[in-house]
C-alpha cells in the first residue's frame, strides 16, 4: 500500500504593487474583523511581494486592498539601519518579530524625540526624501494568529511602522514634506498618475 501523497502547499506568488495615482493609496483601510484564511493568504502574498521588490514594508493598500493590514521586515537593511524593540521594557531580538504582520495597528509616540531620515516607497519608485518621524513608538496590533502584539521600537522598525500605518490611512510619505520639496518630485509623480488613469 502506498502512502497517501502529501498535499503540496500552493506556491505563494507576488502581487502587483500599485503606483501613485491608484485610488486605493488614498483610501482609509477597513478594519480586519476576522483573521481567516483569506487574510492569512493575503499577508503571505504581501510578504513574498515585499521581498521580491526589495522593500522593508508593504501595506495592503499597495496591492490594491484597502484593509488595516501591513507587513514589515527590517532585517535585510539591519546593518545599515538598525532597530531595537522592547516588550514590557525588556529588550528583545528584533529578528524574532520578523517578518512582522500588523493587523489593525495603532501607533503611539514614546517621548518627544523626532528624527529626519531618508524614505522611499514601493508605490513611488525613484522618489526618496528625508522625512521627520518619531524616534521611538509603541505599536499595538494583532498578529497573524489574532494575538495582541504590544511592543516599542526605534530605528528603522519605528520608521517603517509609521510609514506603513500612514498608508493604512491613505497618507503617503510625500505628504510630510514641505510644499517646495513635494513640488520637486512632481514630474515623476505626474508620470505615475498618468499611468494610473482608468482605475
Ligand atoms: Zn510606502
Amino acid at each position: 500500500m502506498s502512502r497517501p501523497k502529501k498535499a503540496k502547499a500552493p506556491e505563494i506568488k507576488p502581487l502587483e504593487v500599485v503606483k501613485y495615482g491608484h485610488p486605493a493609496l488614498r483610501s482609509k483601510g477597513k478594519k480586519v474583523e476576522k483573521i481567516d484564511d483569506s487574510i492569512r493568504t493575503l499577508a503571505e502574498e504581501m510578504i513574498v511581494t515585499m521581498y521580491e521588490e526589495d522593500g522593508c514594508g508593504l501595506a495592503a493598500h499597495q496591492v490594491g486592498r484597502s484593509l488595516q493590514l501591513a507587513v514589515i521586515d527590517v532585517m535585510p537593511a539591519f546593518e545599515d539601519r538598525p532597530s531595537r524593540a522592547w516588550i514590557d521594557g525588556r529588550e528583545l531580538e528584533v529578528e524574532s518579530l520578523m517578518p512582522l504582520v500588523m493587523i489593525n495597528p495603532e501607533i503611539h509616540p514614546v517621548g518627544d524625540e523626532k528624527l529626519f531620515e531618508t524614505e522611499g516607497c514601493l508605490s513611488m519608485p525613484g522618489i526618496y526624501d528625508e522625512v521627520e518621524r518619531h524616534a521611538r513608538v509603541r505599536i499595538v496590533c494583532q498578529d497573524i494568529d489574532g494575538s495582541l502584539l504590544d511592543f516599542e521600537a526605534d530605528g528603522l522598525l519605528s520608521r517603517a511602522a509609521q510609514h506603513e500605518v500612514d498608508h493604512l490611512h491613505g497618507i503617503l510619505f510625500i505628504d510630510h514634506l514641505p510644499a517646495e520639496d513635494r513640488a520637486a518630485h512632481q514630474p515623476i509623480l505626474s508620470k505615475f498618475q498618468a499611468r494610473s488613469v482608468g482605475f
